[in-house]
């Protein structure tokens, strides 16, 4: 299986990381849209957010966790920020290893386009 973000993790293809563990890995995003742009992304592959089962039920809250200290780390926490899982065709989901966008640094239209 020749996937992108997995071969992030292992380190075959280099992104900017900011934080790594054994279940969860942050790095920036190669075409940022806001001026902090970061995926946070589990080590092991999963492809949607469709593929979680209840035994991911912790691993779903560390990705949250994560996103929050880079937050606080990267000053958005204040002025907000926003966190987004998309979804297959019709949420424009680009790359199936799952990720979170943590993004901020501007404010953000709702709804989404
Ligand atoms: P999606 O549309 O799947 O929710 O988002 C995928 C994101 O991954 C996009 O924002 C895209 O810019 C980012 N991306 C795609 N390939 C790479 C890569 O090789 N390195 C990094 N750092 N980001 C990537
Ligand atoms: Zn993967």
């Amino acid at each position: 299986m020749d996937c992108i973000f997995c071969n992030i993790t292992k380190g075959a293809i280099p992104a900017d990381i900011l934080h790594r563990d054994d279940d969860v890995m942050a790095f920036k995003d190669i075409n940022p849209k806001a001026p902090v742009h970061i995926l946070i992304i589990p080590i092991k592959h999963i492809e949607t957010v469709l593929d979680l089962s209840d035994e991911d039920n912790a691993l779903i809250g560390k990705m949250v966790m994560v996103a929050n200290q880079l937050a606080e780390k990267e000053g958005i926490d204040e002025n907000g920020f926003r966190l987004v899982f998309n979804c297959r065709e019709h949420g424009g989901q680009e790359v199936y290893h799952l990720h979170l966008h943590l993004m901020g640094g501007r404010s953000f239209r709702w709804p989404p386009g």
